[in-house]
């Protein structure tokens, strides 16, 4: 029977909260009936507004906070909560913590039914700001300045940004720079309504060693590109790129290098990756480390060792393990990042490790037929977790020991239901903050066949 609303619109009411979503939102009962606040946390008891009643569920505007929790902070960001990028900074680091990793255990064992799971405290960052290395920013407009800023909430309004607490100030002060010429010459931001003006976006990325790179996104010929040059002549790496397209994809197909070198170089455990425009990286390159290293030490590979790393990206934790196995095949659907991921196997003369480009469904279970024995299997997938044909590909495999690395807790945790009932057993499962203040949650599981 469909659930029946106690609540009305433009209703206000004071609320006690139970919970946070998924997405960091409060989450209140009233009679059974979820209610969402946005920037209310659990124990609080607020005052709220009913700005949405859909069928079996509503959401309430925050207008006060009665009884504060003892986790509530007050956030030193002037952008948050408009910008929508950080969801969680009223909430101490400590306590951010602690709820990721209880969400990952409440996902493993409501959403995976699975019982009898260590999961460890979340590993968190000594200095949890300034952590992302790359960051894409849309134009925008306010009538009169063109500025930089983030897209709102599940809008497409720009909210101007002078800075943003998360990302490295390198990136900030180019994309500062940039914002600066955009207003000086002024070069009109692109309209998405009217698919009008000319500067949709700037992407800038930094890496570890300093180098920067920074890609202008305009739906036609670049304006004032020698004044863009000379404001960024200290940038290792300048493209232009084309996007003429009603999309709301960031890049069009082709990246012209306008200044520098074609490609940045980053370092990661003793190893070295060329990043250019289009390059999946991990965003937050000090905590990826520690996501990477958890699953390495999880699996203790050892020279013997056959592993396929599924859904391998540009290689990063083939080339990992490749040091330390006898042979690493990586799986990848993307063509570019199979490209990516050879020429960083040559950069680093790893030469025991193979590319596999297609889907992981159809790669893997090819790769068992023709007779591959594989001692241990690593999978990263998007956010919608595995393919089951990929499940099934790995519990006919030989492979022993399974390192599940995820960025979505419920996919993973149906995945591993999967696997427990084909014969695994979760040993040891270890969250890792790669996004300080957002909701995302980031985590390793191990597993064994029960009878190993
Ligand atoms: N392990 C890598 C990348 C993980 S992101 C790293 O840590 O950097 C997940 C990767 O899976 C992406 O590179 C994506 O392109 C790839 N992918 C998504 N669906 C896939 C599929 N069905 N088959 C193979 N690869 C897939």
């Amino acid at each position: 029977m469909k659930p029946t609303t106690p609540l009305v619109k433009n209703q206000d009411l004071i609320l006690t909260i139970d919970s946070l979503s998924s997405d960091g939102s409060g989450v209140a009962r009233v009679e059974g009936f979820a209610v969402f606040v946005p920037g209310a946390l659990p124990k609080e008891q607020v005052s709220a507004h009913i700005i949405k009643i859909a069928s079996n569920y509503a959401v309430a505007k925050l207008t006060d906070v009665l009884l504060p929790s003892a986790a509530r902070v007050t956030s030193d960001c002037p952008v948050f909560p408009a910008c929508g990028g950080c969801v969680i900074r009223h909430m101490s680091y400590p306590a951010q913590l602690i709820w990721k990793r209880q969400t990952v255990l409440d996902a493993l064992t409501r959403l995976g039914g699975l019982s009898d799971i260590t999961v460890s405290d979340t590993i968190g960052m000594d200095e949890p700001s300034r952590y992302r290395n790359k960051g894409s920013f849309p134009f925008g407009s306010d009538g009169r300045h063109t500025s930089i800023g983030f897209f709102a909430p599940r809008s497409h309004r720009l909210v101007p940004i002078d800075d943003c607490q998360i990302q490295n100030v390198r990136v900030m002060e180019i994309v500062q720079r940039v914002s600066e010429w955009a207003n000086t010459f002024r070069i009109a931001p692109y309209d998405e309504l009217s698919h009008t003006g000319v500067l949709r976006h700037v992407v800038t990325r930094v890496t570890t060693g300093g180098e920067t790179m920074t890609v202008l996104v305009t739906t036609g010929p670049l304006p004032h590109r020698t004044e863009l040059l000379e404001m960024l002549a200290d940038v290792d790496s300048v493209y232009h790129n084309v996007n003429n397209a009603q999309t709301n994809v960031i890049f069009g197909r082709e990246f012209l290098l306008i200044a520098g070198k074609p490609e940045l170089t980053e370092e990661m455990v003793d190893l070295r990756f060329l990043v250019s425009p289009q390059s999946f990286l991990q965003v937050n390159p000090i905590q990826a480390q520690a996501l990477y290293q958890s699953a390495l030490d999880l699996l203790a590979v050892t020279p013997h060792d056959l592993v396929f790393d599924v859904y391998c990206g540009i290689g990063t934790i083939s080339l990992l393990l490749a040091k330390q196995a006898s042979r690493v095949i990586g799986i990848e659907n993307i063509e570019e990042a199979v490209a990516d991921a050879r020429k960083n196997a040559l950069l680093n003369d790893i030469t025991n490790v193979d590319f596999r480009c297609g889907e992981a469904e159809t790669v893997l279970p090819a790769l068992l037929c023709e007779g591959l024995r594989p001692d241990a299997i690593v999978i990263d997938p998007p956010r919608k977790g595995c393919d089951p044909k990929v499940i099934d590909a790995i519990l006919s495999s030989t492979a022993r020991r399974v390192a599940y690395v995820s960025c979505n807790p419920s996919t993973m945790a149906r995945d591993l239901r999967l696997l427990t009932d084909g014969g695994f057993r979760v040993v040891h499962v270890q969250p890792v903050d790669m996004f300080p203040h957002t909701a995302h949650i980031e985590c390793t599981a191990y597993l064994v066949r029960s009878d190993g």
